[in-house]
Order: structure tokens, then C-alpha cells, then sequence
């Protein structure tokens, strides 16, 4: 029988024993596969090169605080939510090198890396990090001043989606919108079925270089009982969130609430680390500085991933600007839930949880912004410090 041309919006049917044909059209068509995988007892994303070194088996607990990789009773391949890692780690990387400079007789000579970049498949995205690319390419690319870098690799990548089939402790998409069922920026998007002894993946075309690769997959036309199963599998993940985000008016209350009392409190507990900015799949600061050698031969330029924690971000003129907790936290939350907004015209939340996964004392955002909604017009120069039932243990 000759196999279905797919189309967009068109769902078909990857048996895991195939599974790997999605690897190999991938890998015949250029890119180079970013996917999930378990190293140093996270799972994290790194360059694969089959689909056997997914996480099969494996699942992630997370709290406020608190990962911990756990042992499934199956063999799902993605049976897990996020880990520390993002999709940013490879579109807009830690470290980028603008140029280097070599001194010569005549003087210094610059050279900026021509070389060709990487095109990049990124398999197993959830919905919520494919919204953080999709606001990431808002600050990035449409605004006046475009970033060369990021823009190149975010038109030869390629995004394969897993939506999620299950929630965790720290996931907020549903208040968000953003998930758990990827329904736009995605070329294919996967949903994981293990039905008893059944295990296959319900896979929408969203491109047509989504339908292209699947040109090189085994795969035949999902039946019916096959999509309702993958749709149950998104509710029950829906149904599971571990957290809730009212974002009604949110912006409005955050903008008018700059002297809250509630700042005062999560600023007692929040170690101006920067965890919390590292993690987060949108967050975007950066700086630059200059890199030389002992000898003074070399140097190169770089801009490096910085975080609005540090009191060394806001520095101008002789001195920082934000020189307390407080009024790092306020600008990092207030930023994310609010003045984004104006910016960027969305939030600059897609719920994932990781900021407060990875916070070492387990500040959690959705509580914070709860506490300032609750204590409206209570503010420090009028007001006091009471207890309060938002304080995270
Ligand atoms: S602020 Fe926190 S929950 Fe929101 S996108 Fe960033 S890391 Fe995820
Ligand atoms: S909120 Fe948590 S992760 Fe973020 S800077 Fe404060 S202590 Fe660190």
C-alpha cells in the first residue's frame, strides 16, 4: 500500500519499535538532534544521537526546592515533565563570542566566527518551552534591532514537540496558556501512548518541513481510538498541575503595589543567587566583557548570560541601582508578570516551574504574586509586616 503524503494538521501513528526513523530522517535531512537525556542525575538536553539515549524509564519529581529523579513502571520515553536545562541553552547560548583579536606587528586584527551554525532539531520540547522560544523570538527578532546570531539558528532549527501526558508539583501551564498540549510553533508535534502492551507516538504535522521529515518515517494514519487516547492523555495531564497562576488583573495590582509589604517578607528569604534566571526558559539578561590572555596577545569579546540578581546588573554612574534583595526580586517578578506586557504585549511566564524547582529555598512565584494580590494597598511606609499563610516552608 503506498504511504499517505502527510499534510499539515494531518495526525499519524509511530510505533516505538519505528520510533528511531524519526531519528534517522532527522539526521539524513542535516540537523543535529537535541533531545532529553539523564546525565549527573538530571535530565537534561544534550546533543543524541539515537532516540535509545531518551529517558526511557525514568521520570523527574519536583517541588519547591527539590528534583529527583525516579525509576517508572514503564518504559515511556517521556514520561517526564522539565529539567534545569532549556531549548536557550542552544538558541541563545551561555556564552557567544562576538569576535576575537590577535595583536600582530601591524596592530591587533579582529576576526569574527564565520563558521557555519549548527542546524539544530529540537526533539521532545514540552508545549511550555515551545512558547518560551516563541517569546523569545519576540525579544529577539522583532524589534528594531535584530540579533543576527539567534535569528540564523532559529531559522534552520526545527521543532518535534512532546506534549505532556502527565503534571508535576511545579507546573503552572494551564494558567498561562501555554500547555500541555503544544497547539502552535511546533513542525511535528508527539503525543506518547502506552496503552498495555501498545506503545506508539500520535504525531500532528504543524509545517510543512515537519511533513517533509516525516517523508523518511515509518508511520501509517492514526485511528480513531488512537487520537482519543492521546487526548485523554493531554486532559489528565491538564487536570494534574500542581500550581495556579490568576493572572486576572495581575499586571494592573504588581504595577500599583511597588511599596507592598509582601516584598519586604520574600526578600528575608531570597538569596539574590540568580538560580531562579539561570533556569528560566525566557529570561534573557546578558553582559559583555572582554577576555584576554596573560601575555596580551589575544582577546576576544563575549556575551555572557547575567542575571537581574546580581548588583552588579543594575550598576551605572558609580554605583547599583537595585543595591537590595528587594528590589531585585520585585524587578525580576514584576518584569516576568507585568511590564513584559508593555513591552512585548504577553507575559514573560510560560509556567514551567523551573524557577521555583530550582530556587535553593523554594520561593515559588505563583504564591508571591498570590501574597501582593492579597495584600493590595497594604504598603511598607502605611502598613505592617503581619504572618502571613504564603510563607513557604
Ligand atoms: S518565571 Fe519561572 S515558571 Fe515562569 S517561565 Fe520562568 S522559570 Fe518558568
Ligand atoms: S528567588 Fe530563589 S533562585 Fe531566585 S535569586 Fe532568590 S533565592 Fe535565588
Amino acid at each position: 500500500m503506498e504511504k499517505p503524503k502527510p499534510k499539515l494538521g494531518d495526525q499519524m501513528v509511530i510505533s516505538r519499535s519505528k520510533f528511531g526513523t524519526l531519528f534517522t530522517s532527522l539526521q539524513k535531512a542535516g540537523y543535529s538532534i537535541i533531545g532529553p537525556t539523564v546525565s549527573n542525575e538530571a535530565i537534561v538536553y544534550q546533543e543524541l544521537s539515537s532516540c535509545e539515549e531518551l529517558p526511557q524509564g525514568w521520570t523527574d519529581r519536583r517541588e519547591p526546592g527539590t528534583y529527583r529523579l525516579e525509576k517508572r513502571d514503564d518504559q515511556a520515553l517521556f514520561g517526564f515533565n522539565v529539567g534545569p536545562h532549556s531549548p536557550k541553552k542552544y538558541l541563545f547560548p551561555p556564552e557567544h563570542v562576538f569576535w576575537t583579536a590577535q595583536r600582530k606587528e601591524s596592530g591587533y586584527e579582529v576576526y569574527e566566527d564565520k563558521s557555519e551554525l549548527p542546524r539544530y532539531a529540537f526533539v521532545g520540547l514540552r508545549a511550555c518551552e515551545v512558547n518560551a522560544v516563541l517569546l523569545q523570538d519576540k525579544v529577539f527578532t522583532s524589534g528594531e534591532h535584530v540579533d543576527q546570531h539567534y535569528q540564523k539558528l532559529r531559522d534552520a532549527s526545527l521543532i518535534v514537540a512532546a506534549n505532556c501526558t502527565q503534571a508535576d508539583g511545579t507546573c503552572f501551564c494551564v494558567s498561562m496558556g501555554t500547555g500541555p498540549k503544544a497547539e502552535k510553533g511546533f513542525d511535528l508535534a508527539l503525543t506518547e501512548v502506552l496503552d498495555g502492551e501498545q506503545h506508539y507516538f500520535v504525531v500532528e504535522v504543524g509545517s510543512k518541513r515537519g511533513a517533509a521529515v516525516l517523508g523518511g518515517v515509518s508511520f501509517r494514519r492514526a485511528k480513531p481510538k488512537e487520537l482519543k487516547l492521546a487526548e485523554e492523555a493531554c486532559d489528565r495531564a491538564a487536570g494534574q498541575m500542581g500550581r495556579t497562576l490568576e493572572t486576572d488583573g495581575l499586571k494592573d495590582i504588581l504595577q500599583s503595589n511597588p511599596d507592598s509589604v509582601h516584598w519586604d517578607k520574600v526578600a528575608k528569604r531570597c538569596l539574590s543567587c540568580g538560580n531562579c534566571t539561570m533556569v528560566c526558559p525566557t529570561c534573557f539578561c546578558t553582559t559583555v566583557v572582554d577576555r584576554t590572555d596573560l601575555k596580551g596577545t589575544s582577546c576576544e569579546r563575549i556575551r555572557r548570560w547575567d542575571s537581574c540578581f546580581t548588583n552588579e546588573f543594575s550598576y551605572i554612574n558609580g554605583g547599583s541601582v537595585r543595591q537590595s534583595t528587594k528590589s531585585r526580586y520585585r524587578q525580576w517578578m514584576m518584569h516576568k508578570l507585568a511590564n513584559w506586557i508593555d513591552q512585548f504585549g504577553t507575559m514573560g511566564c510560560v509556567g514551567c516551574g523551573r524557577c521555583i524547582t530550582w530556587c535553593p529555598v523554594g520561593i515559588d512565584i505563583t504564591q508571591e504574586a498570590a501574597a501582593i494580590r492579597e495584600r493590595e494597598g497594604d504598603q511598607a511606609s502605611i502598613g505592617k509586616v503581619k504572618e502571613d499563610e504564603h510563607a513557604v516552608t
